[in-house]
């Protein structure tokens, strides 16, 4: 059985097209410039066939990559695709699980679409052009929030009157959260039990970390939008919002202007005036750059404050997993941040954490909380959550 993971941004469509006897990738790639001119690249039997394309809409890009699955021989009939999956980012607590796409599905996604304006809508346009191009076979939503559902009104509530919440939805959603159900259901496969505190650090150029017990979340460190939490690449994470109207009035900026400077020019490219790429700033640490030195320490003081905080609420923890593309391949930020987790007893092997995008256990045999790195497949965790939905149709 061969099922399709969609990732569909504005101007974008990313796909996976998975085998689910053995759950490996046959082909994946990116179909980009949508609605600009456009552009496809797949990747499949080691080789990468790119070329311009007039892409004037998602049912175009839609439309060439089957067209391109047939003629690449990806595939030898469209029949193969037995289920397309497509992540949403925002799923509000409309939607707590994965779910097959009807009419009445769609009608929520789209009365929900204003809580994340530049990513739902896109996310549906891909629904759209796939129920257009494959009308037989089923869609699934997966969302980022709905692993987030189970935190509890004292965790989700923001101390803001509570009629924001009511009227207008105003609470903790989070996000990453496909990804980091892939490592609780990892890190369950690897201690063969569900029975176990977690705090998953999904550390990529967006950053996460989420509290985890007996499989379910507890707490998350996104919060009404990915913008909130740790420091990111570009995003700045927790600050204080009385900071925004002095520098309004002396940069003559509106409130779209510094939300835009929050998630595009903060974190670890504004603060380091460097770059946003983890892999430049730890050259620059290295050369001894004195505001790479400083963003460093923001950064892992950031990721380790918010373990600390998981670890009290968990009371204690089993393991700390570490993933996405810092996460996975930084032997220093992990070190740092591990570093000074040494009053909780944590304890790395400085040899096992060389390793990159690969699933290890970085922690002594000593160590009282395990640390592993995990590598994340969020196409995978949409694919399998396909795969389980229309088995059970
Ligand atoms: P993601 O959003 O998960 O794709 O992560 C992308 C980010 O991972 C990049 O912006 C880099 O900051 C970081 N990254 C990727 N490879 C490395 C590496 N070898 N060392 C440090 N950071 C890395």
């Amino acid at each position: 059985m061969k099922i399709i993971s969609i990732n569909a941004g504005s101007s974008s469509l990313k796909f996976s097209l998975i085998n689910m006897e053995d759950e490996s990738v046959i082909a994946s790639g990116v179909f980009e410039r949508i609605g600009i001119d456009g552009s496809y690249t797949i990747k499949f039997n080691g080789e990468k066939y790119t070329e311009n394309v007039n892409l004037s809409n998602h049912n175009d890009a839609v439309n060439i990559l089957l067209e391109k699955l047939i003629s690449l021989n990806i595939v030898n009939s469209l029949e193969e695709i037995e289920g397309v999956g497509h992540r949403v980012v925002q799923g509000k607590d409309v939607f707590d699980k994965t779910v097959i796409v009807d009419n009445e599905v769609m009608e929520k996604l789209e009365s929900i679409k204003h809580f994340a304006p530049l990513h739902n809508p896109a996310n549906m346009l891909g629904i759209e052009a796939f129920q257009k191009a494959l009308p037989n076979v089923p869609n699934t939503v997966v969302f980022d929030t709905a692993f987030h559902q189970t935190m509890k009104p004292e965790t989700y509530l923001y101390p803001v009157p509570y009629e924001w919440y009511e009227k207008y939805g105003i609470r903790k959603y989070g996000a990453h959260g496909t990804s980091h159900r892939y490592i609780t259901e990892t890190m369950n496969q690897i201690l063969n039990t569900d029975n176990f505190k977690l705090i998953s650090c999904h550390i990529g150029n967006g950053a996460s970390i989420t509290a985890i017990e007996n499989g379910i979340c507890v707490d998350t460190s996104m919060g009404f939008t990915p913008l909130a939490g740790v420091m990111m690449g570009t995003r700045s994470g927790d600050i204080d919002p009385s900071l925004i109207p002095p520098v309004m009035e002396s940069e003559h900026k509106n409130i779209d202007d510094i939300i835009n400077d929050l998630n595009k020019n903060s974190g670890v490219l504004g603060l380091s005036g460097i770059s946003s790429d983890m892999r430049d700033l730890e050259t620059a640490y290295e050369n001894g750059n004195e505001r790479a030195i400083l963003t460093m320490k923001k950064y892992v003081r950031r990721i380790t404050d918010y373990i600390a905080q998981y670890y009290v609420l968990l009371g204690g923890a089993t393991a700390i997993a570490f993933t996405a593309g810092v996460g996975e391949n930084s032997p220093l930020i992990r070190k740092m941040v591990c570093d000074n987790l040494k009053c909780l007893g944590v304890q790395i092997d400085e040899e096992k954490n060389k390793v990159r995008g690969k699933q290890t256990c970085i922690s002594t045999d000593d160590s009282k909380i395990k640390v592993y790195v995990i590598p994340t497949d969020e196409e995978l965790m949409i694919a399998r959550d396909t795969l389980n939905l229309i088995k059970n149709a």
